[in-house]
């Protein structure tokens, strides 16, 4: 199969094509639909052709389509991961308990030194794990994009993973508050990617107004920034920081365009002006609970899911504080809200895994896409095998997924139609050379950094 390529990408590819689409029955598998309508269905079968979800339901057949055998598999829609900077998950070595090598330190002085080369590299490591652990969709949230040839590695890298990605175009670690992204650079990747990389969509990634690790931006240039997004109708992304919410109010910038990463800290009034805007939610528990944001708080899902405010979970950075095991984001969430003495609010095991799903596509604008298993949606799935030790037995399928469920158990990865993991490995990328050239910029980088 031919692959589109840009000419700035070609300079980075290496993968293979991507494999054929063709035409897939996937026959006698638990399906978790995550689609109101048609539920759940014990024994059912999912008719796929060209990447297209043509049919769903039990006793189907399907002549002359290959046939995927999933008795003893749970199928259900891809994890969409609603927040993650791939392009520092090569640097996961480097990170040491000595704080000068934390998080926020260590990527500021790394990634100066990251030149498009290891954006690439990065990224395909980030997507090789994203794959191989049942994430179908993510938001690539690029907060070191210093050139537009690093915005052009990162759309090459996301291209070639074949995973359904947004690019939320950011700025270089070694910017000034004062210096604006190159949203004319946004506008030429929006112009000459998106139309050959159907997968791929696109965002605008914003520094803060207010006091964070990386530093905050300047007021006029934040303006700059959103009215330039804007402009171009592209979704606005930001990290949270105490104040942030009231900073955007005040300003009157706040919209449903906005994505507001980290749930920690916000006053009840920005809950009510969040809830009023019409923006959404992301949370990555293992940043939040974990490290990062401790002293902040406590993460917020009881108030926001009690204001109706849409919420979508994310791992954040597989460099520092996680790996992208999204059956534990989705159980840290649940950990972070049972922990709290003051809400009895319910989140059941099946809310969990529409956060992981449904709601992530939804969140990033692709629900008619991607995000459940419905006929004329394209086919982003995952089996999960239910006989594994940690697995069996299994009644209540949503449930074993979010308690139970491990990356161990995923058995085939489908991303728009083309199965991408079978068999404990990648079908369309060299996971060995991957780690190989992640290792050699690991290193090469390790011998900058002190
Ligand atoms: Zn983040």
């Amino acid at each position: 199969m031919k692959r589109d390529r840009t000419p700035a990408a070609a300079g980075f590819s290496r993968n293979p094509p991507l494999p054929g689409r063709g035409e897939v029955l996937i026959r006698s598998g638990h399906l978790l639909t995550m689609d109101p309508k048609l539920g759940d269905i014990a024994a059912g079968e999912i008719h796929i052709r060209d990447g297209e979800i043509l049919a769903i339901g039990a006793g189907l057949s399907a002549a002359g389509a290959r046939v995927i055998e999933a008795r003893d598999t749970i199928a259900l829609p891809g994890f969409v991961d609603t927040h993650i900077h791939l392009w520092n998950a090569f640097l996961r070595a480097l990170f040491r308990d000595d704080p000068r090598f934390g998080y926020f330190p260590l990527t500021q002085r790394a990634g100066p030194l990251c030149d498009p080369e290891e954006a690439y590299r990065s990224v395909r490591l980030a997507c090789a794990e994203a794959l191989s652990v049942g994430i179908t969709t993510l938001h690539d949230w690029a907060h070191n994009v210093r050139t537009p040839a690093h915005a052009d590695a990162e759309m090459a890298a996301l291209s070639d993973m074949g995973i359904r990605a947004r690019f939320s175009y950011g700025w270089g670690t070694d910017f000034a508050p004062t210096r604006a992204i190159d949203v004319a650079d946004v506008a030429r990747v929006q112009r000459d990617w998106l139309p050959r990389a159907p997968l791929l969509s696109l965002g605008v990634a914003l520094r803060t107004a207010v006091a964070m690790e990386r530093g905050s931006v300047a007021i006029e240039v934040l303006r700059e920034e959103i009215a330039g997004a804007r402009r171009l109708g592209l979704p606005l992304t930001m990290h949270m920081r105490p104040g942030a919410v009231a900073t955007l109010e005040k300003e009157g910038l706040l919209g449903p365009d906005f994505q507001l990463v980290h749930p920690v800290g916000f006053t009840a009034a920005e809950i009510a002006a969040i809830a009023r805007s019409g923006a959404k939610v992301s949370t990555s528990p293992s940043s939040e609970v974990g490290s990062m944001q401790r002293t902040a708080g406590y993460v917020q899902f009881a108030e926001l899911a009690q204001a109706d405010v849409p919420i979508a979970l994310s791992t954040d950075t597989t460099g520092s504080s996680c790996n992208a095991d999204f059956f534990a984001v989705m159980r840290g969430v649940m950990t972070a809200h049972r922990l709290r003495p003051d809400t009895s609010m319910a989140l059941p095991a099946r809310r969990l895994l529409e956060l992981a799903t449904i709601e992530g596509a939804r969140q990033l604008g692709l629900e008619a896409h991607t995000g459940s298993l419905t006929p004329g949606k394209r086919a982003d799935l995952i089996l999960l095998r239910s006989t594994d030790p940690n697995m069996a037995p299994v009644f209540d399928a949503a449930r074993s997924v979010v308690i139970s469920g491990s990356p161990a158990n995923v058995h085939t990865v489908m991303v728009d139609g083309r199965i991408l993991f079978a068999g404990g490995k990648l079908t369309a990328a060299d996971a060995d050379e991957i780690a190989r050239e992640a290792a050699a910029s690991a290193r090469a980088i390790a011998a900058k950094v002190h």
